[in-house]
């Protein structure tokens, strides 16, 4: 076994400059307020200096974690052995390319992406403004909402493989469907994104953002912490009607609990374990399947 601490001499001599935590709170980083210790999280700034550490990272037992703004992710309570890697606010950059194109680094939030097209007078990310996540962690499972979802949009993207090359992804090489692509298979991560965009005025951009935010912040329960939807859309139905129909708003194992507000959303009422509420999902699920024969499954990833 690779003892970390040596792990970390070893990155701290190759990339001095790279910061270095051990024993990382996961819920300090994770939009669920859940999870126990990560061993080691480093925060790469680039993707030159994510190629090295991934390099470096061969010699561990196992592959590194790697985290983005942590609004899907349920980390275990204990805790996160080996290597994590965060990318929020450090891959970082926004640039308007030729023709209707932009590019987005992986750090970058999807609000603030959305906001930068506004102001390049360009629409089609408006669905991504409330989405807390990064363009990384975005990109890697397809989010979307209200009709919209990113791999619409996305033309290609570059993305870093387990041993440290980089090569870029067509749009159909990523392979997008419902809240996923090809990166949950292969494992690469991304770097950055480019978006072929529409030419629309700001103003009209802004103004279909607001009516959204309003929309979310009107049906869902953003005042508790959460991961967003518990479930993915199963074919054919709504999980949160389903959950509705079963009588399980509000149903609560420990701290964890269907939202009064929404029943597609687990939230933490406090003290919430991710014992509780991977109990909690699962009971949900059952429920929902005595009740409607159809087997819900979580869209939050469960680490
Ligand atoms: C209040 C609330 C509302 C939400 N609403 C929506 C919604 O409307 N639609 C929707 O789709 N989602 C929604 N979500 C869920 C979440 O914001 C999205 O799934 C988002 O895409 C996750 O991005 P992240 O950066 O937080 O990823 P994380 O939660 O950090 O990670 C999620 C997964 O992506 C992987 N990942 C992260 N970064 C990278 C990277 N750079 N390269 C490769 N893999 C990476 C991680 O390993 C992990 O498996 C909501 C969440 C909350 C809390």
């Amino acid at each position: 076994m690779t003892d970390m601490t040596d792990f970390g001499r070893k990155l701290t001599q190759l990339l001095p400059e790279t910061e270095i935590r051990f024993r990382e709170s996961m819920a300090k980083h994770t939009s669920f307020r859940v999870g126990g210790e990560a061993e080691m999280m480093v925060f790469p700034k680039t993707g030159e200096e994510l190629a090295e550490i991934l390099k470096l990272s061969k010699i561990l037992d196992r592959k590194p974690a790697i985290l983005g703004a942590g609004t899907n992710v349920l980390a275990p309570d204990e805790g996160i052995p080996g290597l994590t890697i965060c990318l929020k606010d450090c891959l970082d950059g926004m640039e308007r390319l030729e023709g209707n194109r932009i590019r987005l680094m992986a750090g970058v939030t999807m609000s603030r992406g959305a906001v930068f097209a506004a102001k390049e007078n360009l629409g089609g990310l408006e669905f991504a403004h409330g989405i807390p996540g990064t363009i990384g962690g975005g990109v890697y499972m397809n989010a979307g909402a209200y009709g919209g979802e990113l791999g619409q949009v996305v033309e290609s993207v570059l993305v870093c493989d387990r041993d440290g090359n980089l090569r870029r992804l067509s749009n159909e090489e990523m392979g997008f469907s419902y809240r996923h692509s090809v990166l949950e298979e292969t494992g690469d991560i991304v770097l950055s994104a480019d978006f072929r965009l529409t030419e629309r005025p700001g103003e009209d951009v802004r103004a279909k953002m607001k009516e959204l935010i309003g929309k979310r912040s009107a049906s869902q329960p953003l005042d508790l912490p959460s991961a967003g939807s518990a479930f993915k859309r199963p074919a054919g139905g709504y999980a949160a009607a389903l959950i509705d129909q079963a009588g399980l708003r509000g149903f609560r194992v420990g701290g964890a609990a269907i939202s009064e507000k929404h029943a597609g959303f687990a939230v933490n009422l406090g003290g919430a374990t991710a014992a509780d509420v991977k109990a909690l999902l699962s009971a949900v699920s059952d429920k929902v399947y005595e009740q409607s024969g159809i087997r819900l499954e979580p869209e939050i990833r469960i680490w």
